[in-house]
């Protein structure tokens, strides 16, 4: 497997973003499979849609592609927030390929990430350009990257190599149990399931659970029941075989 861009590609464009891009789409394209469903190839749209970059022509899913010369930190930059948020609201927005290359050019991870992942919470609104900009007072946004559940990135490359594609379709085939229509319980659930992440051992209890009620109510100020949520988002978790109940307030994760 060639993980280098083919450099000849980009003559002829000027900005480092352009060329980022028709580097990154052709090697993504030429050698990545849908993560879906497993197809060997994802095709290249024609950019004249305002997000999508790809789609496979057998599941139909479409994905956008975004690439990072070194790591991908905690944020990253996006489009138009009305837009997003807009997206997101009525599951118009596609799957989510982020990608990261060395400097020169060599592709070292690819992250998954399926679009109902993106809830309002991930995504931040940034300040408005000032009058001194061509285009003042566009609001653009950030997706909050290291927000999103582990569940929720998954990987497809890392340190070079590709994950086996049945491994990644599994990963991916079981949180789509996750998806739901309604974006506020899917905000809820990401949130509930982050505190479970970050809780280190395989059992945990209730009452660590309990811990995270500050926290979850800074999330979720409107909400004035949190201990309720917490546990009526662990039985959604329990009935998707992320977690098991053992009884006594004690739980276990499932890997
Ligand atoms: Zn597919």
């Amino acid at each position: 497997m060639n993980m280098y861009f083919d450099i000849s590609l980009a003559e002829g464009y000027k900005s480092a973003a352009q060329k980022t891009r028709v580097l990154s789409e052709a090697w993504v394209t030429e050698n990545v499979f849908c993560p879906c469903c497993g197809n060997p190839h994802i095709s290249k749209l024609e950019n004249n849609l305002p997000v999508a970059d790809m789609r496979c022509k057998k599941c139909g899913e479409v994905f956008e592609l975004k690439s990072k010369n070194g790591n991908i930190g905690k944020k990253i930059l996006d489009g138009a927030y009305e837009t997003m948020i807009e997206r997101i609201s009525s599951f118009t927005n596609p799957e989510l390929f982020v990608l990261q290359y060395s400097p020169d050019y060599a592709v070292t991870d690819l992250t998954f990430i399926p679009k109902f992942f993106f809830v309002p919470n991930i995504i931040e609104k940034r300040k408005p350009l000032p009058p001194t900009a061509r285009r003042h007072g566009w609001v653009g946004c950030n997706i909050l990257y290291s927000n999103i559940p582990e569940q929720g990135r998954i990987p497809i490359i890392r340190g070079g190599r590709f994950i086996d594609k049945d491994i990644v379709v599994n990963k991916y085939v079981k949180v789509k149990s996750i998806q739901t229509n309604n974006i506020e319980s899917r905000g809820w659930l990401f949130d509930i399931l982050n505190c479970v992440n970050s809780i280190r051992s395989e059992l945990f209890t209730l009452k660590e659970m309990y811990g995270f009620i500050t926290v979850l109510h800074d999330l979720h100020p409107e909400n004035n029941n949190v201990e309720a949520k917490i546990r009526q988002q662990l039985q959604v978790l329990r009935d998707k075989r992320f977690i098991e109940f053992l009884g006594n307030g004690v739980y276990k994760k499932i890997i």
